[in-house]
């Protein structure tokens, strides 16, 4: 698996993030709902490639039917794509996620990101939650427990620091627990190639 895909609402960081990972100046921006072909950068030092998928996150004021599609185009991107995706990195906000989350979950509702947790599970592709902007956050612990709770991780939320849950701050570049994550599964990956 040679490709990293990287997805998240408007606004939570991603473009700082990617900048952060590759080293290129680029911006994720754009209309919120309008799916552009995934982008692919260099990591730099390793040899894979981040993809972009815009709008999946945040789609209010899209209609209906338009956002069935852009749904629709990102699965077959990702199902079509799934060996060759290491890992399916969710960029949240650590400081609005929660409420987020909890507004958005209803009887007929499941949150778009939760939607895409499973996705990526049921496609084989390992979810990771790169947790951003932890600088605004004063209650980590708390707030990174009730995170994982919301995607069914039990806490402690240091329980899935290995594979799963990455804090950081890509403002300031601090995304080692990112990198380290994403390194983990690439040599549990190398790993399995061995056997
Ligand atoms: P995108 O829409 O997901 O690509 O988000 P951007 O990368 O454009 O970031 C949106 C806003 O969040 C910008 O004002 C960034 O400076 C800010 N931001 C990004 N990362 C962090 C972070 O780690 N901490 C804080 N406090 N702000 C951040």
């Amino acid at each position: 698996a040679d490709e990293v895909v990287l997805v998240g609402r408007s606004n939570v960081g991603k473009s700082t993030l990617m900048r952060e990972l590759t080293g290129h100046q680029f911006d994720t921006g754009g209309k919120p709902g309008v799916t552009r072909q995934p982008n692919h950068y260099d990591w730099a030092g390793d040899d894979f490639v981040i993809s972009d998928l815009p709008g999946f996150g945040f789609m209010s004021g899209v209609e209906e039917e338009h956002r069935e599609s852009i749904k629709t185009d990102i699965v077959h991107y990702l199902e079509e794509n799934a060996d060759n995706i290491l890992v399916g990195v969710i960029v949240l906000d650590g400081k609005a996620a929660v409420d987020i989350i909890d507004r958005h979950s209803g009887e007929d509702e499941v949150p778009h990101v939760i939607d895409l947790y499973y996705l990526f599970e049921d496609l084989g592709i390992p979810p990771v939650l790169a947790v951003n902007k932890m600088d605004k956050v004063d209650d980590r612990d708390e707030r990174l427990n009730e995170i994982a709770d919301r995607f069914g991780l039990f806490p402690p939320w240091e329980q899935w620091a290995d594979d799963t849950i990455a804090p950081i701050t890509a403002k300031k570049g601090s995304i080692g627990a990112l990198e380290d994550v994403v390194r983990h599964h690439l040599e549990s990956e190398k790993r399995d190639d061995l056997k």
